[in-house]
């Protein structure tokens, strides 16, 4: 996928692109940021712009002063499809095994590859994706390389935990963070690339935290039903401060049970719902509006979540949230909640 079909991360992109056209890329990289946002595909666009038979111009602002963008693949000749497809000689992947760690032997392997040159592409991209895995012996066996890399060569590190790695691997990478994307953006790629219905992607998205990775598991873990549960409980709230239909709406929120996880992802749910109450109580920028589909009812509800109330209820949920870590019981919490949203 080229740079150009990769949702978010524009400055970013835009900054490998040009370094790519100006041959001024750093040669090894790290691509830090949370799971699941797009820095592999980043890693393997990279792969492609450097290697690509026929580059065509990447450039997301009006082409005015004579500056030109900078390159991005083509996406369609051979050396693309063949990165795509993961079978390009020159383009390495290394990644966990199932021992959950790379081992010091895969990285002596793609070591000694980089002292050759290049076989059928210009530059030689070692991806190391999920560069926290690697041990201390592996990451001092790549030391001297991420220094001195092979003239032909570009390594790229990717971890979301890059505290992990040795200050002397951090120190002799070029770090780029990526950032969680913006719920609208996740929620337009669930429905562009994984077939999901808007209602299904804006719930998926609004408990994802900008990854689109952690969107997917999500979804198939009922984000849907607890957005539907957290919106009956803010509707109920609103309408009504009688403490027993609050406990009768408490129960929603158990669902008379005491699942603590499902709980758990309903509180998210309702903090995300709240947190865009705030965002169109301060009529903000409806674009970063995590449940934008359910806009018309956020906005009925409006009427009874002023600015006060709903920083409230959202720092009772949170409150709520905490008490559910600490281990209390989850009808103790969710009884609680109901009383004081
Ligand atoms: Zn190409």
């Amino acid at each position: 996928m080229p740079f150009r079909a990769i949702t978010g991360h524009r400055p970013l992109l835009e900054l490998l692109s040009r370094a790519v056209r100006r041959g001024t890329l750093p040669p090894s990289l790290l691509f830090a940021g949370p799971h699941g946002v797009g820095k592999r595909l980043t890693a393997v666009a990279l792969a492609q712009a450097l290697n690509c038979e026929r580059h065509v111009e990447y450039s997301t602002r009006p082409t005015s002063g004579g500056d030109p963008g900078g390159n991005d693949a083509c996406g369609e000749c051979a050396a693309c499809s063949r990165i795509a497809r993961g079978v390009h000689a020159d383009v390495l992947i290394v990644e966990p095994g199932d021992s959950g760690s790379i081992k010091i032997e895969q990285i002596r392997d793609v070591v000694e590859r980089t002292g050759y040159r290049p076989f059928e592409g210009r530059r030689r991209v070692v991806i190391i994706d999920g560069a926290d895995a690697l041990g201390l012996p592996a990451q001092d066996a790549i030391l001297k390389t991420l220094e001195e890399p092979p003239s032909a060569s570009v390594f790229v590190l990717i971890t979301d935990r890059p505290d992990v790695l040795l200050p002397t691997v951090r120190s002799r990478v070029q770090r780029l963070r990526f950032a969680p994307l913006p719920p609208g953006d996740v929620a337009a790629l669930l429905i562009r690339d994984h077939g999901m219905s808007a209602a299904e992607a804006h719930a998926a998205a609004a408990a994802s935290d900008g990854s689109v990775g952690r969107a997917i598991d999500g979804s198939a873990d009922g984000a849907m039903e607890a957005r539907d549960v957290a919106a009956r409980l803010l509707q109920g709230a609103a309408g009504s401060m009688d403490p027993r239909r609050r406990l009768d709406a408490a129960k929603l929120l158990t669902g008379g049970g005491s699942d603590r996880d499902e709980l758990s992802r309903r509180l998210l749910a309702l903090s995300s719902l709240i947190r865009d109450l705030g965002v169109l109580g301060a009529r903000a920028d409806g674009r970063t509006l995590a449940n934008a589909d359910l806009e018309p009812q956020l906005q009925s509800l409006l009427r009874s979540y002023d600015g006060d109330r709903a920083l409230r209820a959202f720092s009772a949920v949170d409150r709520a949230l905490a008490a559910l870590d600490r281990n209390a019981s989850p009808k103790i919490v969710a009884d609680w909640l109901a009383l004081n949203i």
